[in-house]
């Protein structure tokens, strides 16, 4: 497959430009997928089944090649990725493309942001100590992650992974994002928190797009409790902190 053009202006956090280099995503998450359901909107992919065959953008490296010079003046930081996954579990074709992308935007003096769901691979500790490396981590129950992320990488694997490239020197971060409700999982925040504390920032959302969280009675005052768990542990912590928006809200919206 192959694209005209890879490198876009977006309004996350993480990143004000962003790139995708594959279509589709084999963690195949069943929050569900954003990227999925925009994916399958526009005739991208036709089902599920096809979404979690990811194909890789063959001309990559050659536009951004062609893009980068245009862009490295204008780029604060360049997110890998928005639509799908760099490091993808299992498919090493996408992490030594994922890596070759970090290596030429570094080489132009841009700084990147990377989330994964798959394992940060060690050699990142080669690349630019500005780039910051990112996991999602929104439960440490296996069985819900097994459900929810049936792609990813397991829970523990994951965080290992991060955690060698912190004790490495690399700038680090987690996403508890989207984190569900206790009628969809029961779990303590405080567990994923402290098994992440050695990060250096945290970004916690709530979930969108999923019914359970609205029958859940009370789930705004729910994700507002939440929120000051997450600042209360960050401010201890001296961990920088990110709520998305729309997670705390002043009133009941149930
Ligand atoms: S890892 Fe991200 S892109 Fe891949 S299926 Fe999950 S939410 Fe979608």
């Amino acid at each position: 497959m192959k694209r005209k053009s890879l490198i876009y202006k977006t309004g996350v956090e993480y990143g004000d430009y962003t790139l995708n280099h594959a279509l589709g995503c084999s963690h195949g998450c069943r929050y569900p997928c954003y990227a999925y359901m925009m994916a399958k909107r526009f005739g991208n992919v036709k089902s599920y089944e096809e979404w979690i065959q990811p194909q890789i953008v063959e001309n990559t490296l050659e536009l951004l090649r062609q893009e980068l010079p245009r862009f490295k003046d204008k780029i604060q930081q360049l997110h890998l990725c928005f639509t799908t996954d760099p490091f993808m579990y299992e498919h090493d074709e996408i992490a030594r493309m994922s890596i070759k992308v970090l290596q030429e935007a570094n080489a132009q003096g841009i700084r990147c942001s990377v989330l994964t769901k798959g394992l940060l691979p060690e050699c990142l500790v080669t690349l630019s100590r500005e780039n910051e490396y990112g996991i999602t981590v929104v439960s440490l129950n296996d069985h819900f992650i097994h459900e929810y992320e049936p792609g990813a990488a397991p829970i523990q694997a994951r965080i290992q992974a991060l955690r060698f490239l912190h004790d490495s020197g690399c700038k680090t971060w987690v996403s508890i994002e989207p984190y569900p409700t206790p009628n969809i999982v029961e779990q303590n925040l405080a567990d994923i928190l402290d098994a992440v504390s050695f990060v250096d920032k945290i970004i916690f959302g709530r979930l969108h797009y999923n019914r359970m969280v609205t029958e859940y009675d009370g789930y705004q005052s729910y994700y507002n409790q939440c929120v000051t768990r997450v600042i209360d542990f960050c401010t201890h912590h001296e961990i920088a902190y990110h709520i998305k928006t729309g997670t705390l809200q002043a009133k009941e919206a149930n």
